[in-house]
């Protein structure tokens, strides 16, 4: 809170005086000139026998100050900006000040009959009218009226004074043009104040009272949820961090994993909760040496001073430390696991868009890696972070234009080498980037909610295809669904449509789920599986081993396959842990009657042994790749016709 009350009020002093440096540009360039007419115009209506050495002097000498700040400040062309406005002030206060000084000569040079404390007076009112930078006034209230009341103040009581001698002299006349001269500083004070103070960001807003202006400025930088700065806030906080020079600075961008998901499947007071539960873990690590900001749901920005890679590690450890114990909600436990990006703020980086992209781009990368995980940019990442936004925003235009296919990747049975079912999987041409594969957009799909329409949409295609009747008798088609479509108001009425479709034939849709953290701690999660259930669709849990693989899982999904994750087999059967875990979850399934299904089976080796360790099927390039519908029907009729073919591909070993 206090950082961000220092950034609301360092903001608004940054933007006043960069205001103030270019209407000091703008203003200022007719002084010189008008000066030199000035000077030059007094110097013959004053000019005297005994003056006229010293008035020589003063005017050449005054024209060559003009001349030169005119020449030094103007002619180059060169308008203050953010980095600049201190060089500019600083320069225009110099040149006003020495003209404030001349004039204040002139007085002692030309008007002899004053007596000395009207002399010392006028000289203040030339000083204050011309030295005196006009809109330094009009942010410090008490010099703005101050000003005025001096400056009109003594004008007015030489003038009376002078009024009551008889004549109008050439005294008398300059007393009445400085008169002049400090209404039309003051009228122009005024102007220039109002037109400062309305240009201070918002014009409109900002008109009135100071504390709408912090409200507007809060209200602007600050998370609603957190109370943190928010994107545009840290944004601002660090281009003033780089503005002030100083050390370097290392963004972090950190990510709850998995938040989405659970956005999907709570109330949104839970989530929120439990967003401002992480934004407290993260500060407190943290202490008053980082500013954080909540950036977007579960993401958040840390800038730190840059640190020796000994110190950073620290950080991000204290990081990773702070979320080992579980957040609780109600009476349910949730352990909560972050990825983290770094990026370092370089001096010479003045876009810092470019550098949130960047330390976000790690984060994704870190992302990958299950578990709590850390990444430093690298220059690869922004180019995958530039595919990352063309997919995100083309991925609309692409479901409503139908560049999606479904191809079919068979199952193959390991003792009768039937194939009675195959996997959907998703294939996006597009005319733009080429074929993009499901692992780079359904993560994208799933983040914007557009993974609602893309699932139905493979749903709809999958029960069309499915009920072909080239395809064998008893045949079933396996649909990735994801925990984001649970959430999805018209997938039950698709999946009633579709039971509706298949009643009475032996042709099914088989749903394969992806098990994660939190989707079991939802009501309505739970209520849609009861209706898949009660629809008769078939239920594998899918990626088996890769997350939280518990139990209780399998049964509370209802599950009747479980699907090993290719992750586990590739190694087998030389490494023996692996070995030792897939065998304990083959009989895990045979204890609790489900059929495990192996992915991503590539070689003759990994067959036979999944064959010797009773595994049902397989699924894998060894016998088909992913495949069009059409050249599924060739791949299933050539089996028919050759069966010599599958054994040439199926067991060496048979089971015992
Ligand atoms: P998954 O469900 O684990 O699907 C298996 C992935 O492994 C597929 O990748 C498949 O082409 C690939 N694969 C199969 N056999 C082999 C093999 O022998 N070797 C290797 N290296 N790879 C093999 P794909 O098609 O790129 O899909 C990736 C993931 O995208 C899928 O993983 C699934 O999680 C998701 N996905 C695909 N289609 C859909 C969909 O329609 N809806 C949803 N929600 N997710 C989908
Ligand atoms: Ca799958
Ligand atoms: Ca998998």
């Amino acid at each position: 809170m206090i950082q961000l009350k220092a950034l609301l009020l360092s903001t608004r002093a940054e933007y006043f005086r960069l205001e103030l440096a270019e209407q000091l540009f703008k203003r200022g360039r007719e002084i010189p000139l008008v000066g030199i007419l000035a000077a030059v115009t007094c110097a013959t209506l004053f000019q005297t026998s005994e003056n006229k050495g010293a008035l020589t002097i003063w005017v050449i000498a005054f024209i060559a100050l003009y001349a030169t700040s005119y020449l030094a400040l103007f002619l180059p062309r060169r308008k203050p900006n953010a980095n600049t406005y201190a060089v500019w002030t600083r320069n225009f206060i110099w040149a006003f000040a020495s003209y404030g000084v001349m004039w204040g000569v002139f007085t002692f040079i030309c008007l002899e009959s004053l007596g000395f404390w009207q002399e010392v007076a006028l000289f203040m009112i030339l000083f204050a009218i011309v030295s005196v930078p006009m809109p330094v006034l009009a942010y410090c209230l008490p010099a703005a009226i101050l000003h005025p009341i001096l400056v009109l103040g003594s004008a007015s009581v030489l003038l009376i004074q002078k009024s009551l001698e008889p004549g109008m002299n050439h005294e008398t006349s300059l007393l009445v043009m400085l008169l002049v001269a400090s209404v039309m500083s003051t009228y122009k004070q005024m102007i220039m104040a109002k037109s400062l103070v309305s240009s201070v960001d918002d014009r409109r807003r900002l008109s009135t009272s100071v504390s709408t202006i912090q409200k507007m400025k809060r209200e602007k930088y600050q998370d609603t949820v957190t109370g943190m700065l928010n994107l545009e806030g840290m944004v601002c906080h660090m281009r003033k961090a780089r503005l002030s020079g100083g050390t370097g600075y290392t963004l972090l961008s950190l990510k709850v994993d998995d938040l989405e998901q659970m956005y999907s499947t709570h109330t949104k007071s839970i989530v929120d909760r439990l967003v401002k539960v992480v934004a407290r873990r993260i500060e407190s690590p943290a202490g008053g040496a980082l500013t954080v900001a909540h950036v977007g749901l579960g993401e958040y920005l840390i800038l730190t001073p840059e640190q020796d890679a000994e110190a950073e590690e620290g950080t991000i450890g204290d990081l990773f430390q702070a979320f080992n114990h579980p957040y609780f909600s109600g009476t349910k436990q949730l352990y909560l696991t972050v990825s983290i990006g770094a990026t370092s703020l370089c001096s010479d980086e003045h876009d810092e868009s470019a550098v949130i992209s960047k330390a976000v781009s790690a984060m994704r990368e870190a992302a990958k890696d299950p578990g709590n995980s850390f990444a430093r940019y690298d220059t690869s990442m922004s180019d995958r972070f530039n595919r990352w936004m063309g997919i995100r925003s083309q991925l609309q235009h692409a479901i409503k234009s139908n560049e999606f296919t479904v191809f079919l990747q068979p199952k193959v049975e390991i003792e009768t080498g039937a194939v009675s079912s195959a996997e959907a999987l998703i294939r996006w041409q597009s005319p733009t980037m080429g074929i993009v594969n499901p692992a780079d957009f359904i993560p994208i799909a799933e983040s914007t909610g557009d993974i609602m329409a893309l699932g139905r949409w493979v749903l709809r295609e999958a029960a069309l295809l499915v009920q072909n009747p080239m395809l064998p008798d008893a045949f079933s088609i396996a649909v990735n669904v994801s925990v984001k479509q649970f959430a999805d108001p018209k997938l039950i009425g698709l999946l009633e449509e579709i039971a509706q479709e298949l009643k009475g034939t032996q042709r099914r849709i088989d749903l394969e789920i992806t098990e994660s953290a939190l989707m079991l701690e939802s009501v309505e999660v739970k209520m849609m599986l009861r209706d898949i259930e009660r629809l008769g669709f078939g239920v594998a849990l899918d990626d088996f081993g890769t997350g939280y693989s518990s139990l209780s899982y399998l049964t509370q999904l209802n599950a009747d396959t479980v699907k090993l994750d290719k992750s586990f087999l590739d190694e087998i059967p030389v490494n023996t842990k692996h070995a030792a875990f897939v065998s304990s979850v083959i009989l895990m399934a045979k204890t609790l009657g489900l059929k495990l299904v192996a992915e991503g089976v590539e070689r003759k080796d990994q067959l036979d042994w999944l064959a010797l360790n009773q595994c049902d099927a397989v699924q894998g390039y060894l016998f088909s790749r992913p495949l069009a519908f059409p050249d599924l029907l060739r791949w299933l009729e050539c089996r028919t016709t050759q069966p010599e073919v599958i054994e040439s591909q199926l067991l060496t070993v048979s089971p015992t």
